[in-house]
């Protein structure tokens, strides 16, 4: 007889769904800052696209900004839920493409310039029991 339910003696371990997001204690982003002209980058760059610099610095970056521009999803992939706001959000001075969530998504509810904070959530698992770690953005300012 074999048992099926094999358990892992440590936590679940979790990886980063985005290699820009760095997680443990104090989730955060970093991004590639070019060292010539310091345009940000979260891909992997062989060149600045402004200055074509080939130095890049890691920096993190803060995790509280506001909603620069969003647009409300209406359709979407099977098995995403809708409606959910996609935004670009500023986080001091980069701006960074994400989910608002934890919010009703109406225009009411987003105002442009409404400040959020960065916050991660399990997407889903694999079959070694390792979270798939996303981030989104959500309100500062609590309800009520
Ligand atoms: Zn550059």
């Amino acid at each position: 007889m074999s048992d099926t339910a094999t358990e892992a003696p440590e936590a679940p371990a979790q990886v980063p769904l985005v290699d820009y997001l760095v997680l443990g204690d104090s989730p955060h982003l970093v991004a590639n800052e070019c060292t010539g002209c310091g345009a940000r980058y979260f891909d992997r760059r062989n060149a600045c696209a402004k200055c074509f610099g080939t130095e890049f610095t890691k920096v993190d970056l803060p995790t509280e900004g506001t909603v620069e521009t969003y647009t409300i999803v209406a359709f979407a992939a099977p098995g995403i839920p809708v409606p959910f706001v996609s935004a670009v959000v500023d986080l001091g001075g980069t701006p960074v493409r994400g989910n608002v969530v934890n919010v009703e998504p109406t225009p009411e509810n987003v105002p442009l310039g409404l400040p959020v904070r960065l916050t991660t959530f399990p997407i889903g698992t694999d079959d070694n029991g390792t979270e798939a770690i996303s981030f989104g953005f959500e309100p500062t300012t609590g309800a009520n």
